[in-house]
């Protein structure tokens, strides 16, 4: 159960987007689901989906759009709102999200805009949806200027994450989802940590990672403090992701991401030495990236445009021993000194 208000259950099984009908008809009134779905989701599991809502009795509508960060826009979020308006869903009906991290950015956004904000349930099927980005209700689209500066916080009514689907997922489309688990597990006090190192499957650990992720969005919803820890590694992740034109994963983006935080605290004695080595070694035998051609410099002025930044300065978070990290506000004059630690480690490589 995640305690926002109002608080929503997020449920993870085989074979759950058969269920979805049935239980998405216990939370709302009204009885028209607008499925939104990439093109290679769709293709894979939208009739499943939609007969589940037709058996519970809802009138189906889909939007369907092209795979890939580059759908993340205003213009497709606009086409999905007019779709939703053609077919005449109203104020108590649904949304649906059927796929991964973008579908559920995208989706989430589009149902908090329509006539002012209405229900919407995630489908997620990506290990990083499942663990990470369908929990907590952060919605948003990318600008030109830089990623997911465009969103608001709209919780789901209902998360059900069907791990039968992880089956399709391409090796590193699997890959990158480990990173988030990585993430959670250098946040949450060592034990997933363990549990990776002892040789369980990143998929196993779903449900603790969504609990972990709950009890931080239970406390801070709007992200005014703790849940800024979650953006461990997103920091210079985003800037790399972006340097790179978006032909890079988020996750990949993000292993790097926090190999450069964790650098970046060893050398400036903010933690002791040894987690920097441990987290490299678990990425890298996840399949991730542990190093960039981009030099530190480079991600750091990348990383000015970060929308966590506030004025002149950025807040990084930074681990200070295994399984924990804090927030360290740093001037942004000083990013590019404080990381080139990094150079000959993790970038310029
Ligand atoms: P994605 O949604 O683009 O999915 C990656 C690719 O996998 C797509 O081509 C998709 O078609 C395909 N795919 C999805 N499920 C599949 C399946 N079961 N079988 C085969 N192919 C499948 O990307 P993602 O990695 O899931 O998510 C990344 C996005 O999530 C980024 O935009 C990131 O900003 C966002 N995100 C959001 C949050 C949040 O809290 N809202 C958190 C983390 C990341």
């Amino acid at each position: 159960m995640i305690r926002t208000e109002p608080a929503y259950e997020a449920a993870v099984g085989t074979g759950l987007l058969r269920e979805a009908g049935a239980r998405t008809a216990e939370l709302v009134r009204g009885r028209s689901v607008l499925i939104a779905s990439d093109e290679r989701v769709a293709g894979l599991y939208l009739d499943r989906v939609r007969q589940s809502y037709a058996d519970a009795g809802f009138r189906t509508a889909e939007f369907i759009f092209p795979a890939g960060e580059g759908s993340k826009t205003l213009a497709v979020a606009e086409r999905m709102l007019e779709a939703a308006a053609e077919a005449d869903l109203t104020r108590s009906d649904v949304f649906a999200a059927l796929g991964g991290g973008v579908t559920g950015d995208l989706t989430g956004l589009a149902a908090a805009l329509y006539q002012r904000g209405v229900d919407f349930v995630q489908l997620p099927t990506t290990l990083l949806a499942m663990g990470d980005a369908s929990v907590g209700g952060k919605t948003a689209v990318n600008l030109d200027s830089g990623k997911n500066l465009c969103g608001v916080f709209h919780q789901p009514r209902l998360v059900l994450c069907d791990t039968g689907t992880l089956a399709t997922r391409d090796p590193p489309g699997l890959a990158e989802g480990r990173a988030e688990v990585i993430q959670h597990g250098a946040l949450s006090g060592g034990g997933l940590l363990d549990r990776i190192r002892a040789g369980e499957k990143p998929a196993a650990l779903i449900a603790d990672n969504i609990r972990f992720k709950s009890e931080i969005v239970g406390q801070d919803e709007k992200e005014h403090g703790l849940r800024q820890l979650l953006n461990f590694g997103h920091t210079f992740g985003h800037a790399l992701e972006k340097l790179n034109h978006y032909a890079i994963f988020h996750g990949e983006g993000v292993s790097v991401g926090m190999l450069m935080a964790a650098r970046t605290a060893e050398a400036g004695g903010l933690c002791p030495e040894g987690v920097y080595r441990e987290l490299r070694e678990l990425l890298y035998g996840q399949g991730l990236p542990v190093t960039t051609r981009f030099t530190a410099a480079q991600v750091a002025e990348a990383a000015l445009h970060d929308k966590k930044r506030r004025g002149d300065r950025l807040t990084l978070v930074l681990p200070e021993m295994r399984g924990r990290c804090r927030l360290v506000p740093v001037p942004a004059a000083d990013l590019a000194k404080l990381t080139a630690c990094c150079d000959g480690e993790v970038t310029g490589l």
